[in-house]
Protein backbone atom coordinates (compact mmCIF):
# COMPACT_ATOMS: atom_id res chain seq x y z
CA UNK A 1 0.00 0.00 0.00
CA UNK A 2 1.37 3.32 -0.91
CA UNK A 3 1.89 5.68 2.09
CA UNK A 4 0.65 9.01 2.11
CA UNK A 5 2.93 11.62 2.42
CA UNK A 6 2.12 15.26 2.70
CA UNK A 7 3.46 17.19 -0.89
CA UNK A 8 5.11 19.90 1.61
CA UNK A 9 6.89 17.54 3.75
CA UNK A 10 9.70 19.64 5.99
CA UNK A 11 9.82 22.30 3.48
CA UNK A 12 10.96 25.40 5.43
CA UNK A 13 9.16 28.14 3.03
CA UNK A 14 10.58 32.23 3.14
CA UNK A 15 8.42 33.84 5.18
CA UNK A 16 9.56 37.50 5.02
CA UNK A 17 8.48 37.26 1.04
CA UNK A 18 6.39 40.58 0.44
CA UNK A 19 2.88 38.79 0.25
CA UNK A 20 0.08 40.62 -1.40
CA UNK A 21 -3.05 41.86 0.58
CA UNK A 22 -6.44 43.40 -0.94
CA UNK A 23 -5.71 47.09 -1.10
CA UNK A 24 -9.36 47.79 -3.20
CA UNK A 25 -10.74 50.98 -3.43
CA UNK A 26 -13.24 52.61 -1.36
CA UNK A 27 -14.61 50.18 1.15
CA UNK A 28 -15.53 51.83 4.33
CA UNK A 29 -15.47 49.01 5.93
CA UNK A 30 -12.18 48.99 7.86
CA UNK A 31 -11.11 52.34 8.01
CA UNK A 32 -11.52 53.49 11.82
CA UNK A 33 -13.35 56.56 12.73
CA UNK A 34 -10.67 59.35 11.98
CA UNK A 35 -10.33 57.13 8.91
CA UNK A 36 -14.01 57.70 8.24
CA UNK A 37 -13.28 61.78 9.53
CA UNK A 38 -10.77 61.89 6.43
CA UNK A 39 -12.96 60.57 3.79
CA UNK A 40 -16.42 62.84 5.32
CA UNK A 41 -13.67 66.13 5.37
CA UNK A 42 -13.14 65.52 1.71
CA UNK A 43 -17.09 65.98 1.11
CA UNK A 44 -17.10 69.18 3.26
CA UNK A 45 -18.79 67.03 6.39
CA UNK A 46 -18.28 67.67 9.92
CA UNK A 47 -16.50 64.97 11.73
CA UNK A 48 -19.08 63.70 14.21
CA UNK A 49 -20.58 62.26 11.14
CA UNK A 50 -17.76 59.88 10.86
CA UNK A 51 -19.44 58.37 14.60
CA UNK A 52 -22.48 58.24 12.77
CA UNK A 53 -21.05 55.73 9.89
CA UNK A 54 -19.10 53.86 12.70
CA UNK A 55 -22.57 53.43 14.33
CA UNK A 56 -24.17 52.11 11.49
CA UNK A 57 -21.30 49.84 9.83
CA UNK A 58 -19.70 48.55 12.84
CA UNK A 59 -22.85 48.63 15.78
CA UNK A 60 -25.82 47.93 13.43
CA UNK A 61 -24.76 45.67 10.65
CA UNK A 62 -25.42 47.89 8.11
CA UNK A 63 -23.98 47.19 4.59
CA UNK A 64 -25.10 49.14 2.30
CA UNK A 65 -24.98 53.18 2.20
CA UNK A 66 -28.48 53.94 0.85
CA UNK A 67 -29.79 52.06 4.39
CA UNK A 68 -27.67 54.57 6.56
CA UNK A 69 -30.56 56.60 7.23
CA UNK A 70 -28.52 58.72 9.87
CA UNK A 71 -26.77 60.18 6.58
CA UNK A 72 -28.78 62.47 4.62
CA UNK A 73 -29.88 61.25 0.95
CA UNK A 74 -27.80 63.74 -0.35
CA UNK A 75 -24.62 62.61 1.29
CA UNK A 76 -25.16 58.96 0.83
CA UNK A 77 -25.69 60.09 -2.88
CA UNK A 78 -22.62 61.46 -2.81
CA UNK A 79 -20.71 58.44 -1.12
CA UNK A 80 -21.95 56.23 -3.71
CA UNK A 81 -21.42 58.47 -6.51
CA UNK A 82 -17.53 59.09 -5.58
CA UNK A 83 -17.39 55.48 -5.92
CA UNK A 84 -17.59 54.40 -1.90
CA UNK A 85 -19.61 51.22 -0.83
CA UNK A 86 -19.55 49.73 2.54
CA UNK A 87 -17.75 46.55 1.78
CA UNK A 88 -17.93 44.59 4.39
CA UNK A 89 -17.26 40.51 3.72
CA UNK A 90 -20.22 38.80 3.22
CA UNK A 91 -21.11 35.32 5.22
CA UNK A 92 -22.12 33.13 1.27
CA UNK A 93 -22.34 29.81 3.08
CA UNK A 94 -22.58 28.35 6.26
CA UNK A 95 -22.32 24.78 7.48
CA UNK A 96 -23.99 23.50 10.87
CA UNK A 97 -22.47 20.96 13.05
CA UNK A 98 -24.33 18.64 15.16
CA UNK A 99 -22.91 20.03 18.51
CA UNK A 100 -24.16 23.64 17.40
CA UNK A 101 -20.84 24.58 15.66
CA UNK A 102 -20.87 26.60 12.83
CA UNK A 103 -18.47 26.96 9.90
CA UNK A 104 -18.80 29.96 7.93
CA UNK A 105 -17.46 30.21 4.20
CA UNK A 106 -17.27 34.18 4.20
CA UNK A 107 -16.64 36.22 0.85
CA UNK A 108 -14.03 39.00 0.78
CA UNK A 109 -14.93 41.30 -1.94
CA UNK A 110 -12.47 43.50 -4.21
CA UNK A 111 -9.77 42.92 -7.04
CA UNK A 112 -8.40 39.87 -5.20
CA UNK A 113 -11.67 38.59 -3.88
CA UNK A 114 -11.30 35.57 -1.48
CA UNK A 115 -13.43 33.08 0.14
CA UNK A 116 -11.98 32.44 3.78
CA UNK A 117 -13.43 31.02 7.18
CA UNK A 118 -14.80 31.48 10.46
CA UNK A 119 -16.09 29.16 12.69
CA UNK A 120 -18.68 30.26 15.60
CA UNK A 121 -19.33 27.77 18.59
CA UNK A 122 -22.29 28.78 20.73
CA UNK A 123 -21.22 28.22 24.53
CA UNK A 124 -17.46 28.64 24.56
CA UNK A 125 -15.37 26.64 23.56
CA UNK A 126 -14.46 25.16 26.69
CA UNK A 127 -10.40 24.82 26.87
CA UNK A 128 -10.22 28.17 25.17
CA UNK A 129 -12.99 30.54 27.11
CA UNK A 130 -10.82 33.75 25.73
CA UNK A 131 -11.08 35.09 29.34
CA UNK A 132 -8.24 32.85 30.63
CA UNK A 133 -10.09 30.58 32.24
CA UNK A 134 -11.76 27.10 31.83
CA UNK A 135 -15.55 28.36 31.25
CA UNK A 136 -16.81 28.10 34.56
CA UNK A 137 -20.40 26.64 33.69
CA UNK A 138 -20.73 24.38 30.64
CA UNK A 139 -24.46 25.18 31.01
CA UNK A 140 -26.56 25.98 28.02
CA UNK A 141 -26.48 29.01 25.44
CA UNK A 142 -27.96 31.98 27.55
CA UNK A 143 -27.23 32.76 30.93
CA UNK A 144 -30.00 35.29 32.68
CA UNK A 145 -30.91 36.41 28.63
CA UNK A 146 -27.40 37.05 27.93
CA UNK A 147 -25.93 34.32 25.40
CA UNK A 148 -22.46 33.08 25.00
CA UNK A 149 -20.35 32.21 22.34
CA UNK A 150 -16.81 31.93 20.43
CA UNK A 151 -15.93 33.10 17.10
CA UNK A 152 -12.78 31.73 15.86
CA UNK A 153 -11.30 34.23 12.35
CA UNK A 154 -8.46 34.00 10.04
CA UNK A 155 -5.88 36.23 9.25
CA UNK A 156 -4.45 35.02 6.40
CA UNK A 157 -5.89 33.04 3.16
CA UNK A 158 -4.00 29.81 3.56
CA UNK A 159 -0.62 29.72 5.96
CA UNK A 160 3.14 29.38 4.84
CA UNK A 161 4.09 28.09 8.26
CA UNK A 162 3.64 24.48 7.06
CA UNK A 163 2.98 22.55 10.18
CA UNK A 164 2.89 18.81 8.90
CA UNK A 165 -0.21 18.04 11.03
CA UNK A 166 -2.07 21.05 9.76
CA UNK A 167 -5.13 21.03 6.58
CA UNK A 168 -4.73 24.46 6.30
CA UNK A 169 -1.05 24.33 5.35
CA UNK A 170 -1.77 22.50 2.50
CA UNK A 171 -3.13 25.86 0.98
CA UNK A 172 0.38 27.47 1.44
CA UNK A 173 -0.37 31.19 1.78
CA UNK A 174 -2.46 32.71 -1.19
CA UNK A 175 -2.41 36.06 0.45
CA UNK A 176 -2.81 38.39 3.78
CA UNK A 177 -6.31 39.44 5.23
CA UNK A 178 -6.44 42.96 5.97
CA UNK A 179 -7.53 44.78 8.65
CA UNK A 180 -11.46 45.20 7.53
CA UNK A 181 -11.19 41.77 5.65
CA UNK A 182 -10.24 40.22 9.39
CA UNK A 183 -12.49 42.65 11.75
CA UNK A 184 -14.87 41.51 8.71
CA UNK A 185 -15.34 38.27 9.03
CA UNK A 186 -16.41 38.84 13.16
CA UNK A 187 -18.86 41.47 11.93
CA UNK A 188 -20.55 39.33 9.92
CA UNK A 189 -20.73 36.62 11.96
CA UNK A 190 -22.11 38.56 14.66
CA UNK A 191 -24.44 40.12 12.39
CA UNK A 192 -26.14 36.69 11.66
CA UNK A 193 -26.18 35.54 14.90
CA UNK A 194 -27.91 38.72 15.88
CA UNK A 195 -25.11 39.02 18.95
CA UNK A 196 -25.82 42.14 20.83
CA UNK A 197 -22.39 43.26 22.12
CA UNK A 198 -21.77 44.32 25.34
CA UNK A 199 -24.37 42.11 26.68
CA UNK A 200 -23.81 38.58 24.79
CA UNK A 201 -20.54 37.23 26.11
CA UNK A 202 -18.48 36.77 22.96
CA UNK A 203 -14.59 35.13 23.00
CA UNK A 204 -12.88 35.92 20.03
CA UNK A 205 -9.96 33.74 18.74
CA UNK A 206 -7.63 34.19 16.46
CA UNK A 207 -7.33 30.56 15.21
CA UNK A 208 -8.79 30.42 12.13
CA UNK A 209 -6.22 29.73 8.66
CA UNK A 210 -2.93 31.52 8.66
CA UNK A 211 -0.91 32.97 10.75
CA UNK A 212 -1.51 36.36 12.63
CA UNK A 213 2.30 37.13 13.65
CA UNK A 214 3.25 37.32 9.79
CA UNK A 215 0.37 39.15 9.30
CA UNK A 216 0.66 41.86 11.91
CA UNK A 217 -0.27 45.49 11.11
CA UNK A 218 -2.97 43.83 9.56
CA UNK A 219 -4.31 41.73 12.16
CA UNK A 220 -3.44 44.50 15.21
CA UNK A 221 -5.17 47.27 13.23
CA UNK A 222 -8.25 44.48 13.41
CA UNK A 223 -8.12 44.34 17.23
CA UNK A 224 -8.25 48.26 17.68
CA UNK A 225 -11.20 48.12 15.05
CA UNK A 226 -12.81 45.56 16.82
CA UNK A 227 -12.12 46.77 20.44
CA UNK A 228 -12.80 50.39 19.55
CA UNK A 229 -15.20 50.36 16.55
CA UNK A 230 -16.98 47.03 17.16
CA UNK A 231 -17.20 47.61 21.23
CA UNK A 232 -15.29 44.04 21.92
CA UNK A 233 -13.18 43.73 24.66
CA UNK A 234 -9.30 42.98 24.02
CA UNK A 235 -9.68 40.61 27.44
CA UNK A 236 -11.85 38.16 25.92
CA UNK A 237 -9.70 37.58 22.52
CA UNK A 238 -7.15 35.33 22.29
CA UNK A 239 -4.29 34.99 19.11
CA UNK A 240 -1.95 32.02 18.77
CA UNK A 241 0.70 31.93 17.20
CA UNK A 242 2.84 29.15 15.79
CA UNK A 243 5.68 31.40 17.64
CA UNK A 244 6.78 33.69 15.11
CA UNK A 245 9.63 35.66 17.32
CA UNK A 246 9.99 39.19 15.42
CA UNK A 247 5.93 39.35 16.11
CA UNK A 248 6.04 38.37 19.34
CA UNK A 249 8.72 41.39 19.96
CA UNK A 250 6.15 43.46 18.42
CA UNK A 251 3.50 42.15 20.34
CA UNK A 252 5.32 42.84 23.62
CA UNK A 253 5.28 46.34 22.59
CA UNK A 254 1.78 46.48 22.46
CA UNK A 255 -0.34 48.62 25.46
CA UNK A 256 -1.27 45.32 27.27
CA UNK A 257 -4.98 46.92 28.04
CA UNK A 258 -5.64 46.58 24.16
CA UNK A 259 -4.15 43.36 22.90
CA UNK A 260 -5.56 39.91 23.11
CA UNK A 261 -4.19 37.32 25.53
CA UNK A 262 -1.31 35.61 23.96
CA UNK A 263 -1.26 31.27 23.00
CA UNK A 264 1.91 29.83 22.05
CA UNK A 265 1.63 26.68 19.66
CA UNK A 266 4.00 24.25 21.40
CA UNK A 267 2.83 20.90 20.58
CA UNK A 268 5.55 19.30 21.28
CA UNK A 269 7.74 18.21 24.38
CA UNK A 270 11.39 19.34 22.52
CA UNK A 271 12.78 20.65 20.06
CA UNK A 272 13.75 17.60 18.08
CA UNK A 273 10.12 16.42 17.71
CA UNK A 274 8.79 19.96 17.20
CA UNK A 275 10.95 20.73 14.32
CA UNK A 276 10.06 17.63 12.43
CA UNK A 277 6.22 18.90 12.87
CA UNK A 278 6.75 22.49 12.64
CA UNK A 279 9.58 23.13 10.23
CA UNK A 280 9.74 26.65 11.49
CA UNK A 281 10.88 25.58 14.70
CA UNK A 282 14.27 25.15 12.92
CA UNK A 283 14.18 29.11 12.54
CA UNK A 284 12.60 30.10 16.00
CA UNK A 285 13.62 26.93 18.38
CA UNK A 286 11.25 26.93 21.55
CA UNK A 287 14.33 28.61 24.21
CA UNK A 288 13.84 31.34 21.49
CA UNK A 289 10.19 31.86 21.79
CA UNK A 290 9.59 30.98 25.21
CA UNK A 291 12.53 34.55 25.30
CA UNK A 292 10.09 36.52 23.24
CA UNK A 293 7.27 35.59 25.65
CA UNK A 294 8.76 36.11 29.14
CA UNK A 295 9.17 40.29 27.47
CA UNK A 296 5.35 40.52 26.70
CA UNK A 297 4.09 42.32 29.64
CA UNK A 298 1.38 40.59 31.06
CA UNK A 299 -2.01 41.95 33.10
CA UNK A 300 -3.23 40.91 36.06
CA UNK A 301 -3.65 37.32 36.60
CA UNK A 302 -3.13 36.67 32.67
CA UNK A 303 -1.49 33.55 32.21
CA UNK A 304 -0.02 32.47 28.49
CA UNK A 305 -2.30 29.56 26.99
CA UNK A 306 0.52 26.48 25.49
CA UNK A 307 -1.06 24.58 23.01
CA UNK A 308 -0.33 21.41 22.55
CA UNK A 309 -1.62 19.16 19.75
CA UNK A 310 -1.86 15.37 20.74
CA UNK A 311 -0.50 13.10 17.54
CA UNK A 312 -0.89 9.38 18.34
CA UNK A 313 2.21 8.02 18.98
CA UNK A 314 4.31 10.94 18.27
CA UNK A 315 3.50 13.58 21.10
CA UNK A 316 1.26 11.83 23.35
CA UNK A 317 3.57 10.12 25.42
CA UNK A 318 3.67 9.93 28.99
CA UNK A 319 7.70 10.72 28.99
CA UNK A 320 6.32 13.94 26.31
CA UNK A 321 4.05 15.14 29.18
CA UNK A 322 6.47 14.73 32.09
CA UNK A 323 8.92 16.80 29.14
CA UNK A 324 6.29 19.31 28.64
CA UNK A 325 6.10 19.79 32.17
CA UNK A 326 9.37 20.70 33.43
CA UNK A 327 10.07 22.82 29.98
CA UNK A 328 6.27 24.78 31.29
CA UNK A 329 7.55 24.42 34.85
CA UNK A 330 11.25 26.15 33.45
CA UNK A 331 9.67 29.22 31.86
CA UNK A 332 8.68 30.04 35.22
CA UNK A 333 5.60 31.89 33.00
CA UNK A 334 1.95 31.91 34.81
CA UNK A 335 0.93 29.41 32.00
CA UNK A 336 -2.15 26.68 31.54
CA UNK A 337 -1.58 23.71 28.88
CA UNK A 338 -4.82 23.43 26.51
CA UNK A 339 -4.45 20.03 24.74
CA UNK A 340 -6.02 19.05 21.46
CA UNK A 341 -6.48 16.02 20.04
CA UNK A 342 -5.11 15.86 16.42
CA UNK A 343 -8.37 17.00 14.26
CA UNK A 344 -7.92 14.20 11.09
CA UNK A 345 -7.84 15.34 7.42
CA UNK A 346 -7.19 13.76 4.31
CA UNK A 347 -3.93 12.56 3.40
CA UNK A 348 -2.46 12.82 5.89
CA UNK A 349 -0.29 9.84 8.11
CA UNK A 350 -1.10 10.79 11.78
CA UNK A 351 -3.19 9.54 13.86
CA UNK A 352 -5.86 10.35 16.75
CA UNK A 353 -4.88 9.94 20.27
CA UNK A 354 -7.51 7.50 22.69
CA UNK A 355 -9.47 9.99 24.90
CA UNK A 356 -7.89 8.17 27.77
CA UNK A 357 -4.47 8.62 26.49
CA UNK A 358 -5.34 12.74 26.39
CA UNK A 359 -6.66 12.42 30.03
CA UNK A 360 -3.41 10.73 30.90
CA UNK A 361 -1.34 13.01 29.90
CA UNK A 362 -3.91 15.64 31.22
CA UNK A 363 -3.32 13.60 34.77
CA UNK A 364 0.63 13.88 34.38
CA UNK A 365 0.36 17.53 33.57
CA UNK A 366 -1.57 18.85 36.56
CA UNK A 367 -0.13 16.20 39.04
CA UNK A 368 2.97 18.76 38.18
CA UNK A 369 0.88 21.68 39.07
CA UNK A 370 0.60 22.93 35.43
CA UNK A 371 -3.04 23.74 34.81
CA UNK A 372 -4.06 21.70 31.86
CA UNK A 373 -7.42 21.24 29.57
CA UNK A 374 -8.60 19.34 27.06
CA UNK A 375 -10.34 21.16 24.66
CA UNK A 376 -13.01 19.73 22.70
CA UNK A 377 -12.90 18.90 19.54
CA UNK A 378 -15.75 21.54 18.07
CA UNK A 379 -17.59 20.98 14.78
CA UNK A 380 -15.52 17.68 13.45
CA UNK A 381 -18.28 16.50 11.07
CA UNK A 382 -18.28 19.86 9.47
CA UNK A 383 -14.68 20.28 8.91
CA UNK A 384 -14.36 23.54 11.35
CA UNK A 385 -12.33 21.62 14.52
CA UNK A 386 -8.90 23.32 14.75
CA UNK A 387 -6.67 22.61 11.60
CA UNK A 388 -9.13 21.62 9.21
CA UNK A 389 -9.79 25.34 7.67
CA UNK A 390 -9.47 25.15 4.30
CA UNK A 391 -10.89 27.36 1.63
CA UNK A 392 -13.46 24.92 0.84
CA UNK A 393 -15.08 25.25 -2.76
CA UNK A 394 -18.47 27.00 -2.62
CA UNK A 395 -20.52 23.89 -3.29
N1 LIG B 1 -1.40 29.72 12.97
C1 LIG B 1 -1.68 29.87 14.34
C2 LIG B 1 -3.15 29.91 14.65
C3 LIG B 1 -4.06 28.98 13.88
S1 LIG B 1 -3.90 27.28 14.20
C4 LIG B 1 -1.01 28.78 15.14
O1 LIG B 1 -0.54 27.82 14.55
O2 LIG B 1 -0.93 28.91 16.35
C5 LIG B 1 -4.71 27.13 15.77
C6 LIG B 1 -4.30 25.88 16.55
O3 LIG B 1 -4.72 24.70 15.88
C7 LIG B 1 -2.79 25.77 16.72
O4 LIG B 1 -2.47 25.56 18.07
C8 LIG B 1 -2.44 24.53 15.90
O5 LIG B 1 -1.32 23.87 16.44
C9 LIG B 1 -3.70 23.72 15.99
N2 LIG B 1 -3.88 22.74 14.92
C10 LIG B 1 -3.49 22.83 13.64
N3 LIG B 1 -3.87 21.72 12.96
C11 LIG B 1 -4.52 20.92 13.83
C12 LIG B 1 -5.17 19.64 13.73
N4 LIG B 1 -5.23 19.00 12.58
N5 LIG B 1 -5.72 19.14 14.84
C13 LIG B 1 -5.71 19.81 16.01
N6 LIG B 1 -5.13 21.01 16.15
C14 LIG B 1 -4.53 21.57 15.09
FE1 LIG C 1 -0.22 27.84 9.87
FE2 LIG C 1 -1.07 27.51 12.39
FE3 LIG C 1 -1.60 25.64 10.49
FE4 LIG C 1 0.88 25.95 11.43
S1 LIG C 1 -0.92 25.28 12.61
S2 LIG C 1 0.31 25.73 9.27
S3 LIG C 1 0.97 28.16 11.73
S4 LIG C 1 -2.34 27.74 10.54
Amino acid sequence: MLRVVPENSGQLVPLDRVVPGNEGPASLFGLDAAALAGVLAEEGEPSWRADQIVEAIYRQYITEISSITTLSLDLRRKLAARGWRIGRPEITKAFQSADGTERDLIHCPGPKAETVEAVWMPDGDDGEAGDGSNDESGAGLEIKGRRRATICVSSQVGCAVNCQFCLTAKLGLQRNLTAGEIAGQVVAVLDRHAVRVGRDRVNLVFMGMGEPFLNYDNFMAAVRLLVHEVGLSPQRMTVSTSGIVPGLERFAEEPPDLRPKLAISLNAPNDEIRAEIMPINRKWPISSVIDAVRRVPLRPRERITFEYVLLGGVTDRPEHAREVARLVRRTGLPAKVNLIAWNPGPDFHYSTPKPETAEQFQKALTAEGIPTYIRQPRGRDIFAACGQLKRTVEA
